[in-house]
């Protein structure tokens, strides 16, 4: 069925109006009406020519954190988010940043085979390769010919200036080095080449160091990201072989470590020798995937600058009626280069939904909860804005801030996905059911959802983007949401409004549906009689956790009695379903309680592993140290807080620690 967009939805929804059209997580009957009213007015106003009009902006110029270009954008949002009717400001802060001062990729191999390209030089008795480390752009898309564009680097990584011989790991998986002992290839003190896409990028730099590398170049293989799956820029969406990902390394890297293109890995690669890797060690490049040392010598040299800089968050706020508490959507506008996909699409999105929702309030809507909207700078060097806000506004968030909903590479390709903790999955899935899609074949963006191969999925949240402050900080509920696709141009100069509007999202209507989208949740958790947190959604969650526990200690053959996590498990569950039938009518526990329980069920049972998610993140640690009495302790640490968060769902005062 083809549903022309626009006003015949918001027709739609206000006939709807008449009789509620079945009930609505967290509102009652009345308020329910009242909502899809106003969220049929706010749909007709995000618009993608809006969020093309943002985009244009915001890919303007590289915007790297703390640049002049990073500043103008963190006031053109403050102006748009004023312009709108919010309540905007900038929020600096100060955090080191780092910028490459001196970087140096060199090859000593077979002088027969390998013909110099920039440089000459003369060490082991070779000819030297001096490598090129830009990425040389394509004519067609002019932004990546800027010089603007800059050398690619990896921030967090530790200076040093080495000759030594190379080693391929692989993915740089503990596993890839423990096949490189096995085969008595000795990596310490060599630099290792490695093929990003494993983990995050911060583990794989560890994983090298910790088994004694020298160095770390890093590279995307076309096998993962390049031809080997589809046509490339210009032709296609996926990632061209000059072209570098850039990327943050965490704390804790003393070694030097450099990302290259694909070309440059494949001079590299052909200059090693060494037996045949095993199974999947290989890449598509044309050349040698060997395991082994050398011949081949590289001289890496990276020098960075540090300095501490100022940084800045723009924050919009609409005041709700209620004073304390808020729901906060955010969206990181700081980027690599132009970082159109990364993350001029959230930042767009949100401009988007702000206008809707400021010109709704200008005809008299007035949220229940206060709406933030966060355009965070400095996450790309390792979530720098979020983490200050968070700190700046610990009170507050921890005490009335009931979710937190993030917008970070929403837009890549056609995909909808979203990933959310328990209690916000429900309102996240009914919420799809009120937005329209561009599509031809599907009516609304929950049918897009439906469709697709793994149906309606909600993810569990891992690590890696904004939400973490919120999360890990205070358990704040959180979701993320976005439609996904091959974006090839992740961290490189080729991520660029030309490759947003050719391949991520043609005529840019999944922005316009993202803005809906964020607007109605953001409507939702704002304006609900009772938080339309589900707690029975949870109750999955917790079971799964256990018996991940559970597994592991069979497989370990060590013996665990966790019957009474079993038994306060079950105990939520019943809680948990009496409270969500509350929940249709309107009714349910108050938001303080209601946040308490959320809060205290995020942190038992939410954790990352850089960007993976983890379960129960304290017993996993207690295991992890082999010490039952430790482990004995957090789990009934685990089973109190949750029978504190069982008697708080059945209206019992919660008893002290
Ligand atoms: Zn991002």
């Amino acid at each position: 069925m083809v549903r022309p967009v626009g006003l015949v939805l918001a027709a739609s929804l206000l006939l709807a109006a008449g009789p509620p059209a079945g009930p609505m997580l967290g509102f009652g009957p009345l308020s329910a009406a009242r909502e899809r009213v106003n969220e049929g007015l706010f749909l007709d106003l995000p618009s993608a020519q809006g969020a093309l009009d943002h985009l244009d902006t915001l890919g303007a110029r590289p915007h790297y954190d703390g640049t002049r270009a990073d500043r103008a954008i963190a006031e053109y949002a403050r102006d748009r988010l004023a312009e709108y009717g919010f309540d905007a400001r900038i929020e600096p802060f100060q955090t080191e940043v780092q910028t490459p001062y001196k970087l140096v990729l060199e090859l000593y191999a077979d002088g027969q085979v390998y013909r110099p390209r920039d440089g000459f030089h003369k060490a082991h008795g070779t000819p030297g390769i001096g490598l090129d480390l830009r990425e040389s752009g394509d004519p067609r898309d002019p932004a990546t010919l800027d010089p603007a564009v800059g050398l690619p680097f990896n921030a967090g990584s530790g200076d040093g200036n080495l000759n030594a011989p190379l080693v391929y790991a692989n993915r740089g998986l503990p596993g890839d080095f423990a096949a490189l002992r096995g085969a008595r290839v000795d990596v310490r003190g060599a630099v290792v080449l490695i093929r990003y896409g494993a983990a995050y990028r911060g583990q794989l730099a560890h994983n090298a160091q910790d088994a004694g590398a020298a160095g770390v170049v890093f590279y995307n293989d076309p096998a993962d990201d390049g031809y080997a799956r589809g046509a490339t820029i210009p032709a296609g969406p996926w990632r061209p072989t000059q072209s570098v990902q850039r990327g943050s390394l965490g704390p804790g890297i003393h070694i030097p470590v450099l990302p290259t293109s694909a070309d440059n890995a494949r001079i590299l690669l052909r200059a090693l020798h060494g037996a045949a890797g095993p199974a999947g060690w290989a890449g598509a490049l044309d050349a040698p995937y060997p395991v082994g040392k050398g011949p081949a010598v590289v001289h890496l040299q990276v020098i960075m600058n540090h300095r501490t800089a100022t940084l800045w968050n723009t924050v919009g706020v609409l005041h709700g009626t209620l004073p304390t508490e808020s729901v906060v959507v955010g969206a990181h506008r700081d980027a690599w280069v132009y970082g159109v996909g990364d993350n001029g699409a959230g930042t767009s999105t949100l401009l988007e939904t702000a206008r809707g929702l400021g010109y709704l309030a200008r005809s008299g809507w007035r949220p229940r909860r206060t709406i933030v909207v966060a355009l965070w700078d400095g996450e790309e060097i390792g979530l720098r804005g979020s983490s200050a806000y968070a700190l700046a506004h610990a009170a507050e968030l921890r005490r009335g801030c009931v979710a937190y909903v993030n917008a970070d590479e929403n837009v890549t390709g056609p995909t909808f996905g979203t990933a959310a903790v328990g209690a916000l999955a429900p309102a996240i899935v009914d919420a799809t059911r009120a937005v329209s899609d561009p599509a031809r074949d599907v009516s609304t963006l929950h049918d897009r959802w439906s469709a697709q191969p793994h149906g309606i999925d909600v993810r569990t949240v891992g690590g890696g983007s904004d939400h973490e402050a919120f999360l890990f900080g205070f358990g704040t509920p959180v979701a993320e949401i976005g439609f996904n696709g091959p974006f090839g141009p992740y961290h490189s100069g080729y991520d660029t409004v030309l490759y947003a509007s050719t391949f991520s999202d043609p005529g840019l209507v999944l922005h316009r549906t993202a803005a809906q989208l964020f607007g109605i949740v953001a409507m939702r958790l704002a304006d609900a009689d009772a938080v339309p947190y589900s707690f029975a959604a949870y109750v999955p969650v917790l079971q799964s956790g256990f018996v991940q526990l559970q597994e592991r200690a069979q497989r370990d053959g060590r013996t665990l009695d966790l019957s009474a996590l079993r038994g306060a498990i079950d105990r939520f569950a019943a809680a948990a379903r009496r409270t969500d039938d509350g929940l249709v009518y309107g009714a349910g526990p108050g938001t303080e309680r209601a946040l308490m329980v959320a809060q205290t069920i995020d942190g038992l049972a939410y954790g990352a592993d850089g960007y993976a998610s983890l379960s129960f993140p304290q017993l996993a640690k207690a295991y992890a140290t082999s010490d039952a009495t430790a482990f004995a302790a957090a789990l009934d640490d685990t089973r109190a807080s949750l029978d504190r968060a069982t008697a708080a769902l059945n209206g019992v005062p919660a008893a002290p620690g």
